[in-house]
Formats: C-alpha cells, sequence, structure tokens
C-alpha cells in the first residue's frame, strides 16, 4: 500500500520531501508544483484562538490591504452590482465584508470557525467551510488568504464551487510557491538559514500553491479561470520576527517586494473562476452523427 501522506493533494503524483522543520515537513509535487504539509503532530497543531489574531497577525489584521479589497469590489459589481449576494468564506474579523458594507453592498455573509458577531448588515455563520450544508448559493464567493490553511485542496475548493451560484465570481486570493519571497527562502533554507522558510511555511499553512496547482484544483471542481493577478500584501501589514534579526527582515522583505513587483513575481495570487455548465453526458451522443 502505497503511503497516502505522499501523494500530492491536488494531481495524485507522489511527492517529495523539501523541506524539513523539527516538528514537520513540507513536500513539493513535481508535477502540478504544489507543496504541503501531510499532516501535524497535535502539539504543532495550531489552534485560532483571539491571540492568533491580536498577537502572531496583529499588523496583518489591523493593516487590511484596502487597495486588493477595492479591486474585488469592482469585479464583484461588474458581475452582480450592490445586490450581489456575496459570501466571503474565512471571513476573519469581517474586514473585507464592513469595507462592501461602505461601500454600498447589503446582501453580504462571512463564514469562519471563530465565535463572534459582525455589524450590520453582515450575516455571520459559524462554521468550518467543509461542514456548510446550508444550500445557499451566491453570486461571488471569496476566499483571502483562507485556503492555504486547508489540508485537502480539492475537497476546499469543491465546497467553495457548490457555493457558487450559476454564472458567479469566484475570487481566491492565496499563497504562490513560486515567487521570489518563497524562492529566496527555500535557497537560505537550503543554506542552513531556516528563519525565513519557517515564517511562510509556519504550521498555520498546510496548502502552498503554486498558480497551475491553484488552477488544477479548480478545474477539478469544474471551475473555468476568469485570470490571475499577482499581489504583495501591504508591508505595514507584513508581521515581521522580533529580535535582532527584525531590521533585517525588514530591509530584506522591503527589497525582495521590489524586485518582485518588477518581475511579476509577487508572494500572492489573486484568481478568479467562474462555474461551467456541465454538458450530460449523453450529449455528445445526441449531437454526434
Ligand atoms: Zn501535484
Amino acid at each position: 500500500m502505497p503511503n497516502v501522506r505522499h501523494v500530492c493533494p491536488v494531481c495524485g503524483r507522489i511527492a517529495a520531501t523539501r523541506l524539513t522543520f523539527p516538528d514537520y515537513a513540507v513536500l513539493a509535487c513535481p508535477g502540478c508544483r504544489h507543496e504541503f504539509t501531510p499532516e501535524l503532530p497535535p502539539r504543532v497543531a495550531e489552534t485560532y484562538d483571539p491571540a492568533y489574531f491580536q498577537k502572531a497577525h496583529a499588523n496583518w489584521f489591523a493593516n487590511p490591504d484596502t487597495a486588493l479589497f477595492a479591486d474585488l469590489a469592482e469585479s464583484i459589481g461588474r458581475c452582480g452590482g450592490k445586490d450581489a449576494r456575496i459570501i466571503d468564506v474565512g471571513c476573519g474579523n469581517g474586514a473585507f465584508l464592513k469595507f462592501l458594507a461602505k461601500r454600498g453592498f447589503a446582501n453580504l455573509t462571512g463564514l469562519d470557525i471563530i465565535p463572534q458577531a459582525l455589524p450590520a448588515p453582515i450575516r455571520y455563520l459559524e462554521t468550518p467551510i467543509e461542514d456548510y450544508a446550508g444550500g445557499e448559493t451566491f453570486d461571488a464567493v471569496i476566499s483571502l488568504a483562507n485556503i492555504e490553511h486547508l489540508p485537502e485542496p480539492r475537497a476546499a475548493m469543491a465546497a467553495l464551487a457548490r457555493l457558487l451560484a450559476p454564472g458567479g465570481l469566484l475570487a481566491v486570493y492565496t499563497v504562490a510557491n513560486e515567487s521570489l519571497l518563497y524562492r529566496a527562502a527555500k535557497i537560505l533554507a537550503d543554506c542552513g538559514l531556516s528563519f525565513a522558510a519557517a515564517r511562510l511555511y509556519e504550521p498555520h499553512h498546510v496548502s502552498h500553491f503554486s498558480v497551475p496547482s491553484l488552477a488544477r484544483a479548480a478545474a477539478a471542481c469544474g471551475l473555468a479561470p476568469r485570470g490571475v493577478t499577482r499581489r504583495d500584501i501591504p508591508k505595514k501589514a507584513v508581521d515581521l520576527p522580533a529580535g535582532i534579526l527584525r531590521p533585517a527582515v525588514s530591509l530584506a522583505v522591503s527589497a525582495i517586494a521590489a524586485v518582485a513587483a518588477g518581475t511579476g513575481t509577487q508572494m500572492l495570487q489573486l484568481a478568479l473562476f467562474t462555474n461551467t455548465v456541465r454538458r450530460d453526458k449523453n450529449y455528445d451522443a445526441r449531437n454526434t452523427v
């Protein structure tokens, strides 16, 4: 019986160990170039409590990427106008939905696993996406910096696809593991300096997508691509490590971001998809002489 832990969860090819940390390893697929952390020992697997928002990622949550929000609002507006039914899956503290509410969007739903209340008109669903069984569909399904936390990319993408109304817009914003920052971190780790890789491949992040692996996971769910853009997070949203390395890391992050912006190798990808209407299985038989 094959060691299923070493099978790429996107394309099924046998993956090889790419990075090793004291408590876990990151594997890389030679086919779709997806990278993933197969299993975490319980003591490493982190929980999502208020400290996750307030401490470990304070800058990230305190400095939402409003340029990203504005671009998404424009895409949603073009598709469904201000009445579009919108769900933000993994909405965290609801920053994007609050942004949309201020822009006049009224049909807003957030979904996440933490107990919280979000202000009207936002409706909040407290459930893991995999367990959501409401049967509702939405004109826009948004997943921002969330899918990398989920260990089964195809199941996660299928859960997002199920929420999408016919002709709707799915936006997935996640890491790009072949970006300049990721490549630099892996080269440093190969040289014995693993602090940057340890940050990018922290235990919260278990699915590190390449552009092809995200597209492939989407295609497996009957989703059609509508475009991919590369982005970096605003510098002030970067959570830098404490200690003596902080100034050097800050400088390096700025330098890498500048080069990445000039070469189209930014750290994140914003991929847009729509659902395709599946032909029924007798279509070809009926329409072929
Ligand atoms: Zn693969």
